[in-house]
């Protein structure tokens, strides 16, 4: 561990899929600390035994979190570690952890991160769809009619999406997306990232939600899709180019800064040096 006060909280990020992906540091952290905060202990015995980990571990999950959090914090202010796990993945993101972490720092106690697998970030590490800006919206509503709201509601959005997704689900899921975000809207789906079975499909949703309906494994297994965002029309694009093309070339000669311009604007450079 880092030097570090005793009572730490440490939040521990796990394997989505492949235990190699365990790193040594969260290894050693789970090997360290006094107890482990596990959102199922069942399902965390194996990895924990598959390294070889006999810490003590408790539940922590959305049905039982306002007793354990007052549970773990005592054990906390008394000076003893904890480390907080998920099934997979990284804490709270889409899984329990949230209260914890929240009472912890109103506690003044130490919250450390031991950073790892996030499937939205290992998704959109791959999708080849725009990543400097990005919204997570993790699941969409389960009811139709609620995840239909929700979807028009987002068919404005122009940063890329990344969305969590179940088998029970995908298809539904899919077949709604065409018809928000329509089905030439660019996307990726990642199925079962660093599993066995790992498969990559693109590039449009109109494909996307064809191959699911028509290939029954492609509904099998855990999904993240990445959605593009709505794109920005050609003469949005052009005024925006030409307002920082007038800035730069206050101090640029006009080739220059029509390269510049059209490099962080996204409009044709030509159309912005014959302005
Ligand atoms: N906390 C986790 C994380 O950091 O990614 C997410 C937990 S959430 C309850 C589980 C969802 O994450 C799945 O339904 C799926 O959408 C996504 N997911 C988790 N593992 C995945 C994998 N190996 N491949 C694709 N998606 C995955």
């Amino acid at each position: 561990m880092n030097a570090r006060k005793p009572g730490t909280l440490w939040v521990v990020a796990t394997p989505i899929g492949n235990l190699g992906d365990l790193s040594p540091r969260a290894q050693q952290v789970l090997r360290e600390v006094e107890l482990v905060a596990c959102e199922d202990t069942r399902h965390s015995r194996p990895l924990l035994q598959h390294f070889g980990i006999a810490t003590p571990s408790t539940a922590l999950h959305e049905h039982n979190e306002h007793a354990a959090v007052a549970a773990l914090l005592a054990r906390l202010q008394e000076g003893q570690d904890v480390a907080l796990i998920s099934d997979a993945g990284t804490p709270l993101i889409s899984d329990p952890g949230y209260r914890l972490v929240r009472a912890a720092r109103a506690a003044g106690i130490p919250v450390s991160p031991v950073p790892g697998a996030c499937a939205a970030i290992a998704a959109l590490s791959v999708a080849g769809l725009p990543s400097d800006r990005f919204a997570f919206e993790g699941f969409l509503p389960a009811k139709p009619a609620a995840r239909r709201t929700r979807l028009r509601a987002l068919a404005d959005e122009t940063r890329t999406l990344v969305l969590y997704e179940s088998s029970h689900r995908i298809m539904e899921c899919c077949a709604d997306l065409v018809v928000a975000f329509g089905s030439d809207r660019e996307a990726a789906l990642l199925r079962e990232i660093t599993k066995l079975h790992e498969t990559h499909l693109g590039a449009t949703l109109g494909e996307i939600a064809g191959r699911v309906e028509t290939d029954p494994e492609q509904r099998l297994g855990e999904f993240v899709l990445v959605v593009a965002g709505r794109g920005e029309d050609a003469d949005t694009q052009l005024a925006e180019g030409r307002r920082v093309f007038n800035l730069l070339r206050e101090e640029l000669p006009p080739a220059k800064a029509a390269k510049l311009a059209a490099a962080i604007s996204g409009a044709p450079r030509k159309e912005l040096y014959e302005h």
